[in-house]
């Protein structure tokens, strides 16, 4: 019996001595810090809790609450609690997690290389630093030039930073331009003293380079001519640009034909609103042209024109082809009613023609043969039909320098017949530029007259 008790008693020792010695523990799986990349995705590896004997014999496992979240799109150190309970025990254990940013921004340049004026220091360049934290940054870029270098800096508010390097080259291969006043033709007449107009010179680099520019001329103002005034202008770096305004030195159309140089200016289709200004022109330069007339316009312009000593012809009345040139009988009736019309302007009658379209012209060609017989029929009742032998092209561009170019580059010895229209205004434009290029290269103007030197095209119907 007493044996009984003695093993009893020694059990209860055993169990209180268990009961003094047994203990819990709490232990986090991974590392207590923890560094995470933000928006990365954070795995709770969770704690292990126990509670043992002494030999660390894992007698019970409780389960372990976690306390805590962590914002992974937000910056910051966030902790997480484990905690674990059995019976009048508690164990509580800590776990650090810092959401940081470690990629640094990152800075876009449109260009690779800038272009710049030498010594230029305010240069812009078009930039944007972009963060994958604190996205648009590029308010926070700071700029600076360093041995030829454009160096742009910046940090994300996590102090990650970023740099771009891009090189200057200062370089300058752009001319300066020079705008001349006033006309880039002058006319002068014989003596008369050139006055500059003036001009502006500026620079890419420089900005107004006007009091730069070297003006020389070769004018002689007591021989008629084309004569040249030169504007020349360099930049720092030798770029040089150089413009011309072309001069005409010339004397008043003489009366009477003479030389071996003659334009005879023709004007068809008119008269218009435009005839008067032309009027103007001729006077100015004592030219006298020709206007081969139809029936449209103010009978005043055919009148002036023939009180200032111009030639009227006659170009039909009514300028429609499918009409005049549907027969012979059909032309004359035309051609009689704007016949009668200038008759009764300038009481004169003209034996002056042009066919519309030219003798040449092939939109008669409904009617076979038509421009043959008129040819000769209009020279058997005493009229003297002209062509041209310099197109101005007044039909083809509205451009008033090509017409004068056209007209200028046809020029040659012996008879120019020009011809123009000056129902357009663009043509009538032309003329003082013709005028003051023929004035100035020795050629006499002269109206078209039955004596006229014959120009014929060769009819093609
Ligand atoms: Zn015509």
């Amino acid at each position: 019996m007493k044996k009984v008790w003695i093993g009893i008693l020694i059990f209860i020792a055993i169990i209180l001595f268990y009961g003094l010695t047994m203990h819990l523990t709490l232990s986090l799986n991974g590392n207590q810090e923890i560094e995470l990349p933000v928006f990365q995705e954070y795995n709770e590896q969770g704690a292990k809790g126990c509670y043992s004997d002494i030999f660390g014999f894992c007698l019970f496992r409780p389960e372990v609450k976690i306390n805590g979240e962590v914002d992974t799109n937000k910056l910051g150190d966030y902790y997480l609690t484990y905690s674990i309970s059995f019976g009048w025990y508690h164990k509580k254990i800590e776990r650090k997690v810092s959401v940081i940013d470690l990629i640094a921004p990152v800075i876009s340049a449109k260009d690779k290389q800038i272009l710049t004026c030498p010594g230029n220091e305010d240069i812009n360049l078009e930039y944007t630093a972009f963060d994958n934290y604190d996205q648009d940054i590029t308010d926070k870029v700071v700029k600076r030039i360093q041995d030829k270098q454009f160096i742009i800096e910046v940090a994300d508010s996590s102090g990650n930073r970023s740099s771009l390097e891009i090189p200057i080259v200062y370089d300058d291969d752009e001319k300066p331009i020079i705008t001349l006043k006033g006309n880039n033709t002058v006319a002068l007449l014989k003596g008369e003293k050139y006055v500059e107009p003036g001009y502006i010179a500026t620079d890419n680099c420089l900005g107004d380079i006007t009091d730069r520019v070297k003006v020389t001329n070769n004018i002689d103002y007591e021989q008629n001519g084309k004569y040249q005034v030169t504007y020349t202008v360099s930049d720092d770096l030798g770029n040089t640009t150089k413009v011309i305004r072309t001069v005409y030195v010339y004397e008043k159309n003489p009366d009477v034909p003479i030389g071996d140089k003659v334009i005879y200016l023709t004007f068809d289709d008119g008269p218009s609103n435009y005839t008067g200004q032309l009027l103007d022109v001729l006077k100015k330069y004592n030219v006298k042209a020709t206007f081969f007339v139809t029936g449209q316009g103010n009978d005043q312009f055919i009148k002036r024109a023939y009180e200032e000593g111009h030639s009227i012809g006659l170009h039909t009345y009514t300028h429609q082809y499918n009409t005049v040139y549907k027969s012979v009988d059909a032309y004359f009736d035309d051609l009689n009613k704007v016949s009668d019309r200038v008759k009764r302007i300038t009481g004169v009658e003209s034996k002056l023609i042009r066919f519309p379209g030219g003798s040449s012209n092939t939109v008669s060609k409904f009617n076979p043969g038509i421009m043959t017989t008129l040819a000769r029929e209009v020279e058997l009742r005493g009229y003297k039909y002209f062509d041209w032998n310099v197109a101005s092209g007044d039909t083809g561009t509205t451009n008033t320098d090509k017409i004068v170019n056209n007209v200028i580059k046809s020029l040659k010895k012996g008879n120019n017949v020009v011809l123009q229209h000056d129902t357009k205004k663009y043509s009538v434009e032309a003329v003082s530029q013709i005028i003051e290029y023929g004035l100035a290269n020795g050629y006499v103007f002269a109206p078209l007259d039955i004596t006229s030197p014959t120009v014929h095209h060769t009819i093609a119907n």
